[in-house]
């Protein structure tokens, strides 16, 4: 029995080390990578791998969405625009935007020739006097064609009234003597009737920051002239704004917008309905922080509304003068292609805000011209500037002596 317990014991040891021999030979020739670990000792790797799908990989965590870009602010770095004491009519606080310009200024080509785009008007007068020199003789003819060329330039019935019974009268004094004489009389009562104190030139004040107001119906063509002095002003080398004053149409300050980047000017623009003092308020503020000089103003033009509107260009008025703003131009815009009924609405502007001048815009689009006349008469208020185009150099500075012999050649 104790044989068979050593004979059992001898064959288990030689298992064991047969087996062990074994294990250490498949493990030398497998190589030091691939021998595991001792199971008991603590591990940094990372657990074994899930089997590959075929799938692709996991996109790459996703990192946080950029921020939406804040509105634009006209330049880093600038202090805020001073506070302003409030007053009973403070305007609220500032819900306007500003788009910055670039400074890059606006390259203005040659403007284009008022005598050019005339060409309705001169046809219909000229047209009227040749016919009248033909005759060799003033008689009662004379003076028909003569009104009725008068009138068909929309000079109007008051002022031509006015002229035609001052030639008849220095007729009948033997003064003047024949046609000839009659159509250089009345020239020169035309040109006379153009001289209205002030001049054309747009009036500038150094050391304050200047706000042009531009009023007048919608459509008569207020942001496109904006826009053309936007212009013309960056290439004399001033520094300006854009205020979208017409917050009542969001089209009207998308518009001005496009004008803006014309020109590499800055545009403050108010949410629509906002209170547009508040963006002139806002425009002024940012001029004068940035060191600029000058705020071009566009302002709402609903006729329906009429009293809101006359007390809200008032509003707008006084809130741009308050220092360092300076309402140093009210330029009234009128469509010239809308004749008589232009002194009907710029009466309703006049009583609003004290309007310094005239722009007369789409001169080159109807026989009409000699509104200007009419608008010099009646109102005193010199025509500063005439639209005659829809381009961006279309605006030339109003010349007397140019307008006169466009229509008399
Ligand atoms: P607003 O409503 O007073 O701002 O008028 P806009 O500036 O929007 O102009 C109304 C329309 O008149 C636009 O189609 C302009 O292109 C056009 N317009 C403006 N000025 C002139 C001009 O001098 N001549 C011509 N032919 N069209 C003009």
């Amino acid at each position: 029995m104790i044989a068979l317990w050593i004979v059992l014991a001898v064959v288990v040891l030689v298992t064991i080390l047969v087996s062990s021999v074994a294990l250490s030979r498949r493990a030398s020739r497998r190589g030091p990578e691939s021998a595991a670990p001792p199971p008991s000792a603590p591990t940094a790797t990372p657990p074994p791998a899930p089997p590959r799908r075929a799938t692709p990989p996991p996109a790459p965590p996703r990192r946080a969405a950029p921020p939406v870009p804040a509105p634009p602010q006209p330049e880093t770095g600038e202090p805020p625009p001073p506070a302003v004491a409030p007053t009973a009519e403070a305007p609220p606080p500032s819900p306007t935007v500003a788009v910055p310009d670039d400074g890059a200024g606006a390259e203005v080509v040659a403007p284009a020739d008022l005598r050019d785009r005339m060409g309705k008007t001169r046809g219909v007068f000229s047209g009227y006097l040749r016919a009248l020199r033909g005759r060799g003789s003033v008689d009662g003819q004379t003076w028909d064609d003569l009104e009725e060329a008068l009138l068909r330039a929309d000079v109007g019935v008051a002022t031509t009234t006015a002229l035609l019974e001052d030639l008849r009268q220095r007729v009948r004094s033997g003064e003047l003597r024949g046609p000839d004489a009659v159509v250089a009389a009345l020239r020169a009562a035309l040109r006379a009737s153009l001289e209205v104190a002030g001049g054309v030139d747009l009036r500038f004040e150094e050391g304050v920051t200047n706000v042009w107001l531009f009023v007048g119906v919608n459509g008569v063509g207020k942001t496109t002239t904006i826009g053309k002095i936007a212009r013309r002003q960056v290439a004399q080398g001033r520094t300006l704004l854009l205020a979208a004053g017409d917050t009542f149409r969001a089209a009207a300050a998308e518009q001005l917008g496009i004008w803006a980047q014309r020109a590499d000017v800055g545009l403050v623009r108010g949410a629509e309905g906002s209170d547009p003092s508040a963006v002139v308020f806002d425009a002024v503020q940012r001029a004068s922080a940035r060191g600029q000089e000058l705020v071009l103003a566009d302002t709402a033009g609903r006729l329906h509304t009429k009293v809101n509107l006359v007390e809200e260009l008032k509003k707008i008025r006084r809130v741009a003068d308050r220092p360092p703003g300076r309402v140093t131009e009210v330029l009234l815009v009128l469509d010239a292609t809308t004749g008589q009924n232009g002194l009907t609405q710029a009466r309703q502007f006049l009583d609003a805000v004290g309007v310094t001048g005239v722009v007369l815009t789409k001169l080159d689009g109807t026989a009409k011209g000699g509104i200007v006349v009419a608008i010099q008469r009646e109102f005193g208020l010199p025509v500063k500037l005439v639209g005659i185009g829809e381009g961006p150099d279309d605006l030339v500075a109003f010349d007397a002596d140019r307008f006169v012999d466009a229509l008399f050649e």
